[in-house]
């Protein structure tokens, strides 16, 4: 279990600034904001102070944190669902982005579903006191009990038709239009994170939720795409940053938001690739993954589900277990693959991971976990995977002259 522990690149970060909450309840106004893949040093690097004023401004008025421990694995949907629950993916029940689908009969379904959450959420605490709750693009939030909801969806295609289901899907059905109206823009597909802040910043404005939860996606893009650090992942940076501006003058702006309290939260943080290894090759040659004449899995006894810089191992039949024990120890040997711990069951239970996986599957720095099987490694096609697994850097400080970013 030392990997969860060991000290690493910041898996996830929280910057908060905090205001006097109201004396009344129903004054009440949170702002929590998760910009996806936000590093600490966004706000604590002084080379990228130019870029990112409003963190920053936010960081020295009020607490921070350099780092915190991320859930297993440590991914979008896991840890936002964590981030509204308090309870690790193994309580929760979001255990990674995708659902468990081997065959791939779900074209790759994601835990969209709010109904699979498994226990209380921050937003259901909020309405169940007689308050009200909004969400715009927060993960696995499709049917959630909010008052005002466009749900993360990413759809199946590029055309233009996929917002017309968003509109479908969000609470009420008119608030695309309503926002559009305000904006005098229609809202386009895929959406943007000027899409996403415009509905946002609408919804404060126009209703002044006491709960008002938000998921910008665009510098994790630009991180996968590009890698961190790079031009495009800092310039996303910064217009994050104006975005997370823009939303913070709304809120204060809204009926008694004055004293709203802010929270800008993320998910998982990034390392740089440079190879990405499949498991799911050594279980076919094992005979543990069936494969047709043309490539397609035709079925599996042992199946490796990938989280980006980890990955669960399944296997259906206990008889087989101690066989692919033997065969991921024998992977993890090869410093070419790039496996820093094999997990056990006992090892995932402690950490709060799927109860269902047999494995665990810890990359090391530079390589991800991918699920394709024609290969056992390959490089990578994509510039970093999120950092999934856990940090120990969780010093919180309060904002002083001797700790301000
Ligand atoms: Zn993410």
């Amino acid at each position: 279990m030392k990997a969860f522990v060991q000290c690493l690149l910041t898996a996830a970060i929280a910057v908060v600034a905090l205001l006097p909450l109201a004396a009344a309840p129903d004054a009440t106004r949170v702002l929590l904001i998760s910009v996806d893949g936000l590093m600490p040093s966004s706000y604590t690097d002084p080379g990228l102070a130019a870029r990112t004023p409003n963190l920053r401004r936010l960081a020295q008025e009020g607490v921070w944190a350099d780092g915190v421990v991320g859930v297993t694995p440590t991914v979008t949907y896991p840890s936002h669902t964590t981030l509204i629950t308090g309870v690790e993916p193994a309580r929760h029940g979001i255990y990674d982005n995708r659902i468990l689908d081997p065959e791939n009969r779900s074209n790759g379904a994601w835990y969209w579903y709010a109904r699979a959450i498994q226990v209380q959420t921050l937003p259901g605490a909020v309405r169940g006191r007689g308050l009200t709750a909004a969400g715009v693009t927060w993960p696995v939030s499709i049917g959630m009990d909010l008052d005002f909801n466009a749900p993360e969806y990413m759809g199946t295609s590029r055309h233009p038709e996929g917002v017309q289901l968003l509109r479908g899907l969000s609470t009420p059905r008119t608030l695309f239009d309503a926002a559009e109206l305000a904006r005098g823009t229609p809202f386009g597909w895929p959406q943007t994170d000027r899409d996403r802040t415009d509905l946002t910043s609408f919804i404060l404005r126009t209703y002044a939720p006491n709960l008002t939860m938000l998921h910008l996606i665009e510098l994790d893009s630009a991180q996968h795409t590009y890698g961190p650090g790079s031009p495009e992942a800092l310039e996303a940076m910064a217009l994050m940053d104006r975005y997370v501006g823009e939303l913070v003058e709304a809120a204060r702006k809204a009926p008694g938001g004055e004293k709203t309290t802010v929270a800008i939260v993320s998910d998982h943080g990034f390392l740089p690739l440079t190879t990405q290894f499949q498991p799911n090759a050594a279980l076919k040659d094992a005979g543990l993954i069936d494969v047709s004449a043309s490539g397609a899995m035709t079925g599996w006894r042992a199946w490796s589900h990938s989280a980006g810089g980890s990955a669960y191992v399944y296997v259906k039949d206990a008889a087989d277990r101690p066989r692919v024990a033997a065969l991921l120890e024998t992977l993890r040997k090869d410093p070419a693959n790039g496996i820093r711990t094999v997990w056990t069951a006992e090892d995932l239970a402690k950490a709060g991971g799927h109860p269902d996986a047999q494995f665990g599957i810890d990359m090391a720095d530079g390589f991800y976990a991918a699920n394709a099987h024609d290969t056992l490694r390959k490089p990578s096609t994509s510039k970093a995977a999120m950092a999934s697994r856990r940090t120990a850097r969780r010093c919180t400080r309060r904002s002083s002259s001797s700790a301000r970013p």
